[in-house]
């Protein structure tokens, strides 16, 4: 059973705020259990996540910079600044790709100063500024000489998610400690949203949700009210069937079908329901409406209990980005875009601040462990922006200059005409620290096992951690005492639901622990030591008895990771299709997988094969199609 019980939160749980220190990470909740630390109080510095920021500041960003600037999706600002000349180039809303690589510019700067990238990050800044209007609008697909009138096709023009993006980008800035130029451009921005929708202007919203979040975070990060309550009407506004539909697109591939308040569980396309509902936690962290913030959490809950994959991926409809019915999630269908699994962890990361429930801390390292992580290719210069379990056919890898018209592409591909993902996986490997621990009034929490340092001031004063560990390869996390208060606190770790037999030793002292939070409190010294163990042995998981598209197929887990069987592990000649799995055998470990026992299926179109027995090696899922065209499965038929 992959479905993870997510323990009911205690209603009306607020216990007084746990906020004292300044906020520097994506997300600052007013209210809730948790705190989270920022950037400035926990640094990733090696490791799985360390080579995947390294990956990010010397790869992915540039990569990002230089195919938009390459397109023309960075001069279409200096058109409008009339500095260059031309039609727009691309879709309408590819503003909002260069907000995002900005956002990830400012997190990246904030984690690690470079005088190279903050000359190109502020150079870029420059043609966005040079681009608002003198009443604070800004896009460059509407509005101006030859473009249609602004906000004049609000279900696909993406104006306001553009700017959602754009008030993102400058929270990251303001969070890393700079309120310069285009901090200043999102207050013209975010002022004349509120002249142009707020109470007193047009009650309208945007097709595609993000503005919501955006002016909720903008306003925390700001201080101005307003902007939470224009994030709140348009969260209100929202479900009573404003917005225009066509054949194909109806009001719940908006959201725009049921108030936030009244649904039971997201539906339409996945990405709009995902920001839609982070931006509806915020509002209701903002306005302390918990009745609001529950019945988010219990869409979310069904969502990820009924309509998620195993990776954590969201979307099992290619048509519309949608998600399926309850239980409908063919692997071989599976849509389950990057930037729905980041907006998933984007949700989940909100409830976790907002209960301190650790199951979605166990949400948010699975989907970002496989759903997120497969997407960028081990050079950071090729991304998946659908990410299928299961691939029939080998197909031709995409060339490293050619713009990818399909986002199912089944290699990764270096661009996109749509490239929402690449850009969103920028900002969150740039902001990862942002999702690695809290604080309360008892200590320090650890949901995600980095290799690094966790220092922030606590009531009882300043306590700092280094964190060593080989995670996901390995299951010790090591955490050694740098300083702490000398009053009794808490550190307590995230023990995954997987992670059956679990140990933690405080010192020579070591105990078993059950999934949730092991804590340790006492009065610790400079140099003690908790050393968790989490088995990583390889295990398999059934799907849950509803799901038809999988059922006499088993998956492989190992620890956090999900495993797949590709055909170049196979024997030459025989495919992923000629397999079944001996569940009878249990899997073996190797280094970074699971071997498994198979029994090739005579089938009609298999050559002769010598050995009708094997044993096979699965490995990450995030790993799939790195050694070149491949087929993959992850659901894998049981023999019978
Ligand atoms: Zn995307």
């Amino acid at each position: 059973m992959f479905n993870i019980p997510i323990r009911q939160a205690p209603v009306n749980q607020f216990p007084a705020t746990a906020v004292s220190a300044p906020a520097s990470g994506p997300v600052a909740p007013v209210r809730g259990t948790l705190r989270p630390l920022g950037l400035d109080e926990v640094r990733i510095t090696g490791g799985h996540w360390g080579a995947l920021q390294r990956l990010n500041a010397d790869a992915i960003i540039d990569h990002c910079l230089s195919w938009m600037e390459r397109i023309g999706w960075i001069r279409n600002f200096d058109r409008i600044a009339g500095t260059a000349s031309g039609a727009h180039e691309g879709i309408e809303f590819v503003d909002s790709e260069v907000y995002k690589l900005l956002e990830a510019m400012a997190w990246e700067l904030g984690r690690q100063p470079d005088d190279a990238l903050e000359a190109r990050y502020s150079a870029l800044v420059a043609r966005v500024a040079a681009a608002q209007d003198v009443d604070g609008y800004v896009h460059t697909s509407f509005g101006h000489e030859g473009q249609r009138e602004r906000y004049s096709d609000l279900e696909w023009g993406h104006e306001l998610y553009c700017h959602g993006h754009l008030l993102q980008a400058a929270v990251a800035r303001l969070r890393t400690g700079h309120d310069d130029e285009l901090p200043a451009v999102a207050r013209r921005l975010a002022d004349h949203l509120w002249e142009t929708f707020g109470p007193d202007g047009r009650s309208a919203i945007c097709g595609h949700a993000e503005i919501e979040m955006a002016l909720a975070e903008f306003a925390r990060a700001t201080g101005e009210t307003r902007y939470l309550e224009l994030a709140r009407l348009f969260v209100e506004r929202r479900g009573h069937r404003t917005l225009a539909t066509t054949l194909f697109q109806g009001s719940e591939y908006f959201q725009d079908d049921v108030p936030v308040r009244e649904a039971e569980v997201l539906r339409g396309h996945a990405v709009r329901a995902l920001y839609l509902s982070a931006g509806a936690l915020d509002v209701a962290d903002g306005t302390g409406d918990d009745v609001l913030a529950e019945v988010v959490e219990a869409q979310y809950r069904r969502t990820i209990e009924r309509r998620s994959y195993l990776t954590g991926g969201l979307g099992s409809h290619h048509q519309n980005e949608e998600f399926g019915e309850d239980y409908e999630l063919p692997a071989d269908r599976a849509y389950a875009e990057t930037c729905a699994a980041i907006a998933s962890v984007m949700v989940a990361w909100r409830l976790l601040l907002r209960t301190g429930d650790p199951r979605y801390a166990d949400q948010i390292e699975r989907t970002l462990l496989n759903a997120v992580l497969v997407s960028p290719r081990h050079d950071g210069k090729a991304f998946y922006y659908a990410n299928t379990l299961h691939q029939r056919v080998r197909t031709h890898p995409n060339a490293d200059d050619e713009l990818s018209e399909r986002a199912e592409a089944s290699m990764r591909a270096p661009w996109f005409e749509v490239s929402c993902c690449p850009t969103n996986v920028a900002r969150t490997l740039a902001s990862a620290a942002g999702y690695v621990a809290t604080a309360d009034a008892q200590g320090v929490q650890l949901h995600q096992f980095v290799e690094g340092e966790v220092r922030t001031q606590l009531d009882a004063g300043a306590l700092a951690l280094r964190i060593e560990t080989a995670y996901p390869r390995d299951g010790v996390v090591r955490v050694t005492v740098l300083e702490a208060p000398d009053t009794a606190v808490g550190i307590a770790l995230r023990v995954p639901a997987w992670a059956d037999g679990a140990t933690l030793a405080d010192g020579p002292e070591s105990v078993s622990v059950a999934s949730g939070m092991a804590a340790v409190r006492r009065v610790f010294s400079a140099g003690d030591k908790l050393v968790l163990t989490l088995p990583l042995g390889p295990r398999y998981t059934w799907p849950h008895p509803r799901m038809d598209a999988v059922r006499g197929q088993v998956a492989v887990e190992r620890g956090p990771l999900v495993l797949a069987l590709e055909d170049v592990d196979l024997p030459d000649g025989v495919d992923v299709e000629h397999v079944e799995l001996d569940a009878d055998a249990p899997p073996r470990a190797t280094d970074d997988g699971a071997e498994v026992a198979l029994r090739i299926r005579v089938d009609s179109d298999l050559p002769k094969v010598a050995e009708e027995r094997i044993r096979a090696r699965l490995r990450p899922y995030t790993d799939w199609a790195h050694r070149g065209p491949s087929t993959m499965r992850v659901w894998i038929p049981m023999e019978r």
